[in-house]
């Protein structure tokens, strides 16, 4: 097949880990014999350093143009002045509502030569294998926002049919996998969580009769996430509360860097992107951990083209490079080799042809 896609870098790890990313769909094209177009565009204090801008119109003409996005991650202390009036992460947030992206998936499976890299202990990461499915065009980050000398304040909103289109993406992938759904709120204190709450018990009373509906409040969701992460299935959950479990949830993977994230809307097109930032504690030195870009790049391959045996391909190739014993420094443990990001990136190349 062919297919346009298209590739923010960003800043910081960003175009290290895309470089990654790219590598490998051009190796899936040529051993499945698809033709990819990748095409490059500036997003986040990049774009503002070239066009003052962190979402130019060049770069939403060419997403909207492409199949499939691919993004590395945005923003950095060079742009993190509190009062500049643009700054890198308002390009990526304008990126997934011009997308009209609302759902963010995130696979949390933990391979079981990494439980050494986990701060948890190793019988509590035995079979963990979830979805976390994070509202992502709404809520508290897109509210209105107010500041004067002595006060602030963000609005949280959240419409019904909002609700209803998130709760039927996880109520589906659940429904393809155990069947359990677990839905997070803050029910009780926040009204929007109300709202949540009573539009997510009747879309799975009425559309979804097979599946087993657990709700949490997000403060016992996030120590249940630590103390019984097995348990979990499929979680919905809002914007700001979801950002937050995710980030908590990545390290019973052992690092941020190992987690890739697809957001998707009502067609194919989709957003792809690790879940971690532009790290710029480890930027320019070629050793970020390139397998959350990389796997990434597989549901991509899955969710917006089709292409399941090729997504299964590269996550494969990534399950046996860790078996294999590749790491990066942030999987690694003391005594370990560490690879920088383009050894590892050499590595899984090697096994995928
Ligand atoms: P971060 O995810 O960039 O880094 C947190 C820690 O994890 C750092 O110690 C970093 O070195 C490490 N880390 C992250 N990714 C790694 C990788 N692939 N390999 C090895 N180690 C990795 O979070 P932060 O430090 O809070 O934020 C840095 C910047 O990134 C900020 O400007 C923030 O706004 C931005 N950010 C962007 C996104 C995005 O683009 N989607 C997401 C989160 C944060």
């Amino acid at each position: 097949m062919e297919a346009l896609i298209a590739v923010l870098p960003g800043d910081g790890i960003g175009p290290e880990v895309a470089r990654a990313g790219s590598a490998v769909l051009q190796a899936v094209a040529d051993k499945f014999g698809h033709k990819f177009e990748l095409v490059e565009s500036a997003i986040g204090g990049d774009a503002i350093d070239q066009h003052n801008d962190p979402l130019p119109k060049d770069t939403i003409a060419k997403c909207r143009d492409s199949n499939a996005v691919l993004l590395g991650a945005v923003g950095g202390p060079k742009w993190s002045d509190p009062n500049a009036e643009v700054r890198p992460e308002q390009g990526l947030l304008r990126l997934r509502a011009e997308l009209e992206v609302f759902a963010n998936l995130r696979p949390i499976q933990i391979h079981p030569a990494l439980v050494g890299a986990s701060p948890l202990r190793p019988e509590l990461l035995q079979n963990v294998d979830m979805i976390v499915v994070r509202e992502l065009t709404g809520g508290i980050y897109f509210g209105e926002k107010t500041r004067d000398e002595n006060s602030a304040s963000d609005l949280c909103v959240y419409h019904t049919h909002e609700i209803e289109r998130i709760v039927r993406v996880a109520a589906n992938l659940a429904a393809q996998r155990k069947n359990r759904l677990c839905s997070v709120d803050k029910a009780n204190v926040l009204e929007t969580s109300r709202l949540w709450r009573a539009v997510t018990a009747q879309v799975v009373t009425e559309e979804f009769t097979e599946i087993d509906l657990e709700v949490l409040l997000v403060d016992a969701a996030a120590m249940h996430l630590l103390s019984r992460p097995a348990d979990f299935d499929v979680i919905v959950t809002e914007n700001m509360f979801g950002d937050i479990l995710t980030d908590e949830a990545s390290m019973l993977a052992g690092s941020l860097g190992m987690l890739p994230s697809a957001s998707i809307g009502s067609g194919t097109r989709g957003l792809y992107e690790p879940i971690h930032g532009s790290a710029p504690d480890i930027a320019g030195r070629g050793i970020a951990n390139p397998c959350g870009t990389i796997a990434s790049a597989a549901l991509l391959l899955r969710h917006s083209l089709g292409l399941d045996d090729e997504a299964i391909a590269i996550e494969d190739a990534l399950a046996k490079l860790i078996e294999n014993g590749a790491r990066t420094a942030d999987i690694a443990t003391p005594n370990e080799k560490t690879l920088t990001t383009d050894e590892m990136t050499a590595s899984l190349l090697q096994i995928l042809n």
